[in-house]
């Protein structure tokens, strides 16, 4: 029998992803999605699959969305992917964030638990709940969690509901720990879009300059393509459980620039201009996953590089700019 997915979050970066993956692995999709003064669901038109999916009008603030949602639809699986997620932003707005991010995952966990117990339930938790902990070199399922965000405590919330909700309610939950994984699709905010965008950008006569804020902060970059296919694997699974999705290596900022501009035959440092604007109150300086677990039980590898990475972005946002 063809199975349900309910994908929340999914006109975001990641939802596209998966919701494109699924519909590929033959499911039946259905994606909440929130009211918008403008639609944003570029992704889906990027990828052509916004009319299969069924878009049901819901928000993860409201309880009662959700319940009409999960008691129509009835998924098999539920992929919380929708949040507040932009770390910066978290400190301009740590309440809504907490809302979103944090309350909306116990939210949607209480209405699977009343309405469809049995769905199997993805939490997209993230590298973030480390944060500060400069004493863990590699982080994996073991390391102490420390956010240093209100994103991160609000993801720090989710991610212990769920485990929560499995061990109260037998609830099949499995949290996702994702480190940072980029692509065409994200966020401009974000510093690898940024990045890319502004290269391709300054190598068209568009733009002089490039703004930046900490440009020695380390991270673990993933393509977001190869990182849904581990959330569908957790699901998979006989026994519900938790997995760290990284690539193991990890790069500064200005490592990144380097990449992107050299890309196009330019030198970052000729560009890019440090602005105290884009510190932020607290910084987690370095990220490295240790994916050895998803290796071992799912089968789960990450396929793309950094420099495929980066340079699969310049390309797609030197294609936008030129159009
Ligand atoms: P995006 O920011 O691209 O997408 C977030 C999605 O959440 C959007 O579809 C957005 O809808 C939706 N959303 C925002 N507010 C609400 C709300 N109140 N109710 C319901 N939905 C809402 O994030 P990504 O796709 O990059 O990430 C997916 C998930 O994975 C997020 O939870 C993120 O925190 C987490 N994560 C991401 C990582 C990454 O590197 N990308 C790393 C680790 C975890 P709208 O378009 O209407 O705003
Ligand atoms: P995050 O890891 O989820 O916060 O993802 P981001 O892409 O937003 O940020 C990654 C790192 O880049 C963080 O350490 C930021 O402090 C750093 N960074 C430096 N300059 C910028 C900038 O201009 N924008 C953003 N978003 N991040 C920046």
């Amino acid at each position: 029998m063809q199975k349900k997915a309910l994908i929340t979050g999914v006109t975001g970066q990641d939802g596209a992803y998966l919701a494109k993956y699924l519909l590929e692995q033959g499911y039946e999709v259905y994606g909440m999605i929130t009211r918008r003064s403008t639609p944003s669901t570029w992704r889906l038109e990027y990828f052509n699959i916004l009319d299969k999916i069924k878009l049901q009008k819901g928000d993860l603030t409201d309880s009662a969305s959700l319940m009409s949602i999960l008691f129509s639809c009835k998924p098999d699986e539920v992929y919380n992917l929708g949040a507040q997620s932009f770390v910066a932003a978290s400190w301009a707005q740590p309440l809504l964030t907490a809302e979103v991010t944090g309350l909306g995952a116990m939210k949607l966990l209480e209405a699977v638990r009343r309405f469809c117990p049995e769905a199997r339930y993805y939490q997209a938790s993230t590298s973030e709940l480390f944060g500060g902990l400069k004493e863990y070199p590699v982080q994996s399922e073991t390391t102490p969690f420390h956010p240093r965000s209100p994103y991160g405590v609000a993801k720090l919330f989710a991610h212990s509901a769920t485990i929560n909700y499995r061990e109260s309610y037998n609830i099949f939950g499995c949290c996702g720990i994702l480190f940072n994984h980029e692509s065409p699709l994200r966020g401009i905010e974000f510093v690898t879009r940024k990045v890319t965008s502004a290269v391709a950008k300054i190598k068209l006569g568009k733009q002089k300059e490039l703004r930046l804020g900490n440009i020695d902060a380390k991270r673990d970059w993933g393509f977001a393509g190869d990182y849904v296919k581990a959330m569908h694997l957790m699901l998979q699974q006989d026994t519900p459980d938790d997995y760290v999705i990284a690539t193991g290596r990890t790069s500064s900022i200005r490592e990144m620039c380097k990449i992107a501009f050299e890309y196009v035959g330019l030198n970052y440092e000729d560009y890019v201009v440090i602005d105290p604007e884009f510190f932020r109150p607290a910084e987690v300086d370095l990220l490295r996953g240790d994916p050895s677990k998803a290796k071992r039980v799912l089968g789960w590898t990450p396929e793309t590089s950094l420099e495929q990475l980066i340079c699969m972005m310049v390309d797609a946002d030197l294609k936008r700019e030129q159009n």
